[in-house]
């Protein structure tokens, strides 16, 4: 690539379609100082960069492509608990009750974190959607949600609520596949490329430099200071923080290397459907949805009658693996909402979902690099998330906390993947166990 030289970086997205045209910020050619550089212009990059631009800082974000063009413009816009594969129970037993609390807490501060901003920004992002449900899709799942339900109200007063077959269709939500339901009265469904393109626009505001089409391909201390190193030029700084999430080279840094997973997600978008249709399924609730798989699909109508229908589960991006998974989107989409069988798909697209092998997100200091912070590994829950870890990661930098005032769960640096060079090979041993434990 050439200095100014732009490859096609559109994905064929809902989400890039319903805003138009995405603004490109300008690449990097030669050197500038700044005293916080960021490496990504997702959710947790611009939210760093928001707060310490707004604090007075001189900051810069340095994004491969151009804002939202990783998870954070792709993802299915659902703003909810996350962060963690672990159920609360495994937390309690793995971090005790005390920190499973705290952590708690902080995904209720994330998902209003987001809201606050949207109200504060006046973001129009298409909100919809009160709380999430969770929807049994074996008779089995349905029978344990009343003790999920008061072991989650006693120990974190979360407010669940259990709904029976019946109750669900009068909340017009129906299909052969749902057996029950479990309502978390927390979080919202928003438009994601609408979200992540408005923090943008706070942070060019707030007088943060957004830099396209740079990406870093190294990071070197160099007396005090780094500096971090792009195709055509490069930046000292003093802070760094690492926001790449799934998208993250490898290596940059080192420490990086054998310690994130990136695995995929697809999700597909109708056409607008009728009233009529609509009604044929049962499905008129603006709820966002998802099902009690591991592997699960999560689901949602949006305001304009579209439906958006996400899977999990791909582990390797050839053009034909990707193919295959989002023809199993369909099939499986067929299958729990038989009425649309013939309800086209309009857009289908997938991305980067990040684990860890500890499976919760690290939000912290990076060990053995002074001055470097970074906030991943979201478990394909981000978008309150990264809103409230990269504002934390930049109160980090401007002393306002410490590392060891977040919530044990978030604050353990990752440990490396055993023989990361096989992780996707038994990642795919994993999803063959949890396919068949879903049936
Ligand atoms: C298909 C899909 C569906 C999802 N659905 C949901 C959902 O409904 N709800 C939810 O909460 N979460 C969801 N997620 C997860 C969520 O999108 C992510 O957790 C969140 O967006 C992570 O934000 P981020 O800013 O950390 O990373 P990203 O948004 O991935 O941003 C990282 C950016 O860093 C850039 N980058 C990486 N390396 C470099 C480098 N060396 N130099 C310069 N730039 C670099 C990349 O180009 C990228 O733009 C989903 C994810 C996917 C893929």
């Amino acid at each position: 690539m050439t200095v100014g030289e732009r490859e096609d970086i559109s994905i064929g997205s809902f989400w890039e379609a319903s805003v138009g045209q995405i603004k490109e910020d300008r690449q990097l050619v030669g050197e500038a100082v700044f005293d916080v550089a960021v490496i990504g212009a997702g959710i947790t990059g611009l939210s760093a960069a928001l707060k310490l631009a707004e604090a007075g800082a001189s900051v810069c974000v340095l994004e491969a492509r151009r804002v939202g063009w990783g998870a954070s413009g792709r993802n299915g816009g659902f703003c909810c608990f996350g962060g963690t594969k672990l159920s609360e129970q495994e937390m309690v037993r793995k971090f005790g009750e005390d920190e499973a609390k705290r952590f708690v807490a902080y995904q209720l501060e994330a998902i209003e974190t987001v809201s606050d901003r949207l109200n504060r920004f006046g973001m129009d992002v298409d909100r919809h959607s009160s709380g999430e449900m969770i929807l049994a899709h074996r008779p089995r799942d349905a029978a344990g949600f009343q003790d999920d339900a008061d072991y989650l109200n006693k120990t974190f007063g979360l407010g669940v609520r259990v709904l029976g077959v019946d109750e669900l269709n009068e909340e017009g939500i129906c299909g052969p596949e749902f057996h029950g339901g479990m309502h978390m009265p927390h979080g919202f469904a928003l438009n994601p490329m609408k979200y992540v393109q408005a923090l943008a626009q706070a942070v060019r505001d707030a007088g943060g430099r957004i830099y396209s089409h740079t990406e870093v391909l190294g990071l070197a201390e160099e007396r005090d200071e780094w500096r971090v190193s792009t195709r055509f030029g490069g930046v000292r700084a003093t802070r760094v923080v690492l926001a790449g999430n799934g998208y993250s080279r490898e290596q940059v840094p080192e420490w990086l290397g054998g310690r994130l997973m990136p695995v995929m997600s697809s999700v597909m978008v109708t056409r607008p459907m009728s009233d009529d249709e609509l009604a044929a399924q049962g499905w008129t609730s603006d709820m966002m949805s998802a099902d009690s798989r591991i592997l699960l699909h999560y689901f949602r109508l949006m305001p304009d009658n579209r439906f958006l229908f996400g899977t999990r589960g791909g582990i390797f991006e050839t053009p034909e693996a990707m193919k295959t998974m989002q023809k199993r989107g369909r099939a499986d989409f067929e299958r729990m909402f038989p009425s649309w069988a013939d309800v086209e798909t309009e857009h289908a697209w997938h991305g980067h979902v990040c684990l860890a092998k500890d499976l919760t997100a690290y939000v912290g200091p990076i060990p053995e690099m002074a001055g470097v912070f970074g906030a991943m590994a979201y478990h394909g829950s981000g978008v309150a998330m990264a809103s409230l870890s990269g504002e934390k990661v930049a109160d980090m930098i401007l002393g306002k906390i410490r590392a060891d005032d977040l919530p044990g769960v978030i604050s353990k640096p990752f440990s490396k993947f055993p023989f990361p060079a096989l992780r996707q090979l038994y990642l795919q041993g994993a999803y063959w166990y949890y396919g068949w434990k879903d049936r």
